[in-house]
């Protein structure tokens, strides 16, 4: 039985107060509640502060972005070594708005996804299509490549720290979400290709989030699906109300 997962990635919103703020509120009302696994994904000024906030509560913490070399000249570059350092415990690969908003492409990401897992992070990685391919009927193409390319060269071993990510790209921060039929046969197609990439086991194993206006109102119905183990939530999780609704809604 997997556990859900239900990740807050806040993007470049929140000052270093309502960070603070907000963190603090979440693990307050967790309380240590083992139920359901709970992250926050800060922008990276504020993982410190968020770190002492979440010292010795239940709510872990990501970041949004790594580099992939441990250290050098690259400026405004963060390494997977230094989140380590700060108190990450995942970092977020490959969201839409890095492959698309940036051109990271798929062996950037596998790059990044490696230098993560060696540094002891786990990745949360991120798949989906686009408005265009959906209509195209290419999701299944889209995300098989995303896969066979984002994860070439990681063992099963390091499939156990990886959380995968279903984010359509026309559902992130659109107010769209993906209904339960469309969003139940991605998470099985991605499934079904970690089974031909690794075996069995390790497909039965990983979490797959679903990430695309995730809202108290529509979380109990798409976490409630075989292979929807959890949500990566962006605008509901910058508010403490909404995002702990959709942790409750996790835990059912
Ligand atoms: C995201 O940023 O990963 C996301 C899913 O955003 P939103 O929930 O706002 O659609």
């Amino acid at each position: 039985m997997r556990p859900k997962f239900v990740a807050g990635n806040w993007k470049m919103y929140t000052s270093a107060g309502t960070a603070k703020a907000l963190a603090t509120t979440v693990a307050m009302s967790m309380k240590g509640d083992k139920r359901v696994m709970v992250a926050v994904c800060p922008p990276f000024p504020w993982l410190g502060v968020v770190a002492s906030a979440l010292d010795g509560m239940s709510v872990m913490l990501g970041a949004q972005n790594c580099h992939f070399e441990k250290e050098g000249a690259y400026t405004g570059e963060v390494s997977p070594a230094m989140l380590r350092d700060v108190g990450c415990q995942y970092v977020i690969i490959g969201h839409s708005e890095r492959r698309h908003g940036f051109g990271e492409t798929d062996d950037l990401l596998n790059k990044k996804a490696k230098a993560a897992l060696a540094a002891g992070l786990k990745v949360i990685f991120c798949v989906g299509e686009l408005l265009a391919e959906r209509e195209a009927n290419q999701t299944e193409q889209v995300l098989d490549t995303q896969l066979t390319n984002g994860l070439a060269g990681l063992t099963s071993a390091q499939m156990h720290s990886v959380v995968l990510a279903y984010e359509p790209v026309w559902a992130i921060g659109t107010g769209k979400v993906a209904t339960p039929e469309q969003a139940q046969a991605a998470h099985a197609f991605i499934r079904g290709k970690l089974a031909g990439l690794y075996d069995a086991g390790t497909a039965a194993h990983v979490q797959i989030q679903y990430g695309g206006s995730v809202k108290a109102d529509n979380a109990a119905g798409l976490m409630s699906l075989p292979d929807v183990d959890g949500a990566l939530v962006g605008g509901a999780s910058l508010k403490a109300d909404q995002f702990l609704a959709i942790v409750n809604a996790a835990i059912g």
